[in-house]
């Protein structure tokens, strides 16, 4: 049976997965309510503002479902705001942001500082013979992580040398860059394949 992934499409990059997850050989559509939810798989959290996208799940009343699937085993996949709205703990998050959660890690938002505040390099990545080539845009970077998390890349060079800036926990895969940008499908090729191993 295929698999179908979903977009969670309340606020950010969501046609850059798309595009991307197409490329990629499967068919994603857009998730906004719950009945969509139902209809997929696995789901992708696209980057954009962390806060923006925790109303709006309030608001279309997919905070607790969405925290319901993943807690039940479904595979996600969340980049830059996505991996924040993946962590259990987040720091320098706003007083009312809200967590779908599920990885167990504590993400600090916005964490590269301002003269860095967006930068691009090329960093390797657990399982891929060559290096990504990672945009960050006012990004986050994990701070502290359980054991049951694997990282998978680091900042290699300046001051945030050695910070993890993408992880894995069993069916869940966060980045704290942006793969949907830059026209590379190997990051969503793995999330392809975590899907259809669940
Ligand atoms: N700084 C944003 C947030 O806190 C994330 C930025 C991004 O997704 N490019 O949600």
């Amino acid at each position: 049976m295929t698999s179908r992934i979903g977009v969670l499409a309340l606020q950010g990059d969501v046609r850059e997965h798309m595009v991307a997850l197409e490329a990629a050989g499967v068919t994603a559509s857009t998730v906004r309510r719950p009945a969509e939810l139902d209809q997929v798989d696995a789901i992708v959290v696209p980057g954009g503002e962390s806060t923006t996208i925790g109303k709006l799940l309030v608001t279309f009343e997919l905070l607790e479902p969405l925290r319901k699937r993943v807690r039940d085993g479904m595979p996600a996949f969340g980049s830059c705001a996505g991996m924040i709205l993946l962590a259990d703990r987040v720091l320098d998050g706003t007083a009312d942001q809200v967590s779908i959660g599920g990885l167990d890690m504590t993400v600090r938002r916005n964490a590269f500082g301002r003269q860095v505040d967006s930068f691009e390099g090329d960093i390797r990545f657990v399982g891929l013979d060559e290096p990504v080539h990672a945009v960050f845009i006012r990004a986050p970077w994990v701070e502290a992580m359980g054991d049951a998390v694997e990282p998978l890349a680091k900042v290699e060079d300046g001051q945030a040398a050695g910070r993890i800036v993408a992880v894995r926990q069993g069916p869940l895969l966060a980045t704290s860059f942006h793969p949907e940008l830059t026209g590379d499908l190997r990051v969503h090729r793995l999330f392809v394949s975590m899907v259809r191993e669940a």
